[in-house]
């Protein structure tokens, strides 16, 4: 394995991913707005959807609330509650209801017990511990190296940042498929519900294309530093 070629493409790589991540997170944001000016038919408000998607997949202990700022909405798994935006839970746009449906669409892999959602909540906490003693750590590593024991302490920071990269990509690949499914769960549902027309459906996966991309982009970043660090830690390792 030429782990040195490896490290130079991802250096490479980098710029033009962070410019796709820019890319997508625009894209998320005017296919919001653009579908946001379209009121679906039907007239019914996002929370009032989430209602009506929760009883029709057998759920009775999710909890719908509203809470500040504009594409914030998630699902807690934790305390059970899908939040809506502000901008989301009173509006009847074909927008609000493609989000909405797509909270439920989490909730509902809540429900099933679905593998990748409980490795993605393992996941959380230990991520969110790795991110931050990193920059201690790094800090630490620093100071320490001045004096002594400089390539050790080099090596030991390199590989903190090869299972940090390495936990954040298995977090981003987890993610990916969980936000691809559940985008494929609201479509269903709002077919199966007859909440949208054909039309509206295809705007609503619009909206949601237009998020999975972020997680594609999130995904890939992750990759590449994960490579970059790893075939540091590589060449590092070969060099003593
Ligand atoms: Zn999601």
């Amino acid at each position: 394995m030429d782990w040195t070629l490896l490290y130079i493409i991802t250096i490479i790589l980098i710029l033009p991913c962070f410019i796709y991540g820019v890319i997508t997170q625009n894209g998320v944001y005017s296919t919001f707005e653009k579908f946001s000016k379209v009121s679906a038919k039907s007239g019914i408000t996002a929370s009032e959807l989430s209602q009506k998607l929760l009883n029709a997949s057998g759920i009775d202990n999710v909890e719908v609330v509203n809470i500040d700022g504009k594409l914030t909405d998630c699902y807690d798994s934790k305390h059970k509650v899908v939040k809506l935006s502000t901008s989301t839970y009173s509006s009847s746009s074909v927008s609000a209801l493609g989000v909405c449906a797509h909270e439920i669409g989490h909730a509902v892999q809540d429900k099933n017990k679905n593998v990748l959602f409980k490795i993605r909540t393992f996941l959380v906490p230990i991520l969110n511990f790795f991110t931050r003693a990193f920059v201690p750590l790094i800090l630490i590593g620093s100071i320490l190296s001045f004096g002594f024991y400089l390539e050790s302490i080099g090596y030991y920071i390199i590989w903190a940042s090869v299972i940090l990269y390495g936990l954040s990509f298995l977090f981003y690949l987890v993610t990916l498929s969980l936000e691809f499914d559940a985008s494929k769960k609201a479509l269903k549902l709002l077919e199966e519900t007859g909440t949208l027309d054909s039309e509206e459906l295809d705007q609503a996966k619009k909206v949601l294309s237009a998020a999975a991309k972020t997680y594609i982009a999130a995904f890939l970043t992750s990759l590449l530093y994960f490579l970059r660090f790893l075939s540091y830690a590589m060449i590092f390792a070969r060099r003593d």
